[in-house]
């Protein structure tokens, strides 16, 4: 178990399409166990993870939601109410630079657990924002990636401005 370094925007992990994970093995634990560590105790913890944001391109998430932190595996979501919501987010690989966001109300994901066991539920809210968060970044997408014009150059100034390089 051990807390992970957040690859940062600019490197090339973050833009790779995730591979799914076929089978659940030692491997898959680790980077579980490694992944919990990151989202709940790590210096920069957060509401998600993602395994590329440690540098892993499978497709394995962290949702760290009310304190319960939860491994899905394979994620798959389903609009349930594509009502666009807008509200801000923030994403440890962007240096938490919040930006506001549109993201569908409501949605059904379909993951498996460590066990391999089915999971299915429905996500509104602050919930339903994470999922779609994460497995964007299990598709390469940043958040960035969802703004355009006026803020999308504001949001890339303030980054030119805190990134070291
Ligand atoms: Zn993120």
């Amino acid at each position: 178990m051990a807390v992970r370094k957040i690859r940062k925007i600019g490197d090339p992990v973050l833009r790779l399409k995730s591979k799914k994970v076929e089978n659940i093995d030692g491997g898959i634990f680790k980077l579980a166990n490694d992944m919990i560590d990151t989202v709940t105790r790590g210096e920069f913890s957060g509401a998600g993870l993602a395994a590329p944001q440690i540098g892993v391109a499978k497709r394995v998430v962290a949702v760290n939601f009310e304190d319960k932190p939860q491994i899905y595996i394979n994620p798959e979501i389903k609009i349930l109410d594509n009502k666009q919501v807008e509200q801000e987010e923030g994403c440890l690989s962007v240096y938490s630079i919040l930006c506001s966001i549109k993201r569908a109300k409501k949605i059904r994901v379909i993951a498996e657990d460590l066990n391999g066991k089915k999971i299915k539920l429905e996500a509104e809210g602050m919930m339903a924002r994470i999922f779609q968060h994460e497995i964007d970044h299990l598709d390469g997408i940043l958040i960035v990636d969802h703004l355009s014009g006026k803020s999308k150059r504001e949001f890339l100034s303030k980054i030119n401005e805190v990134s070291p390089g």
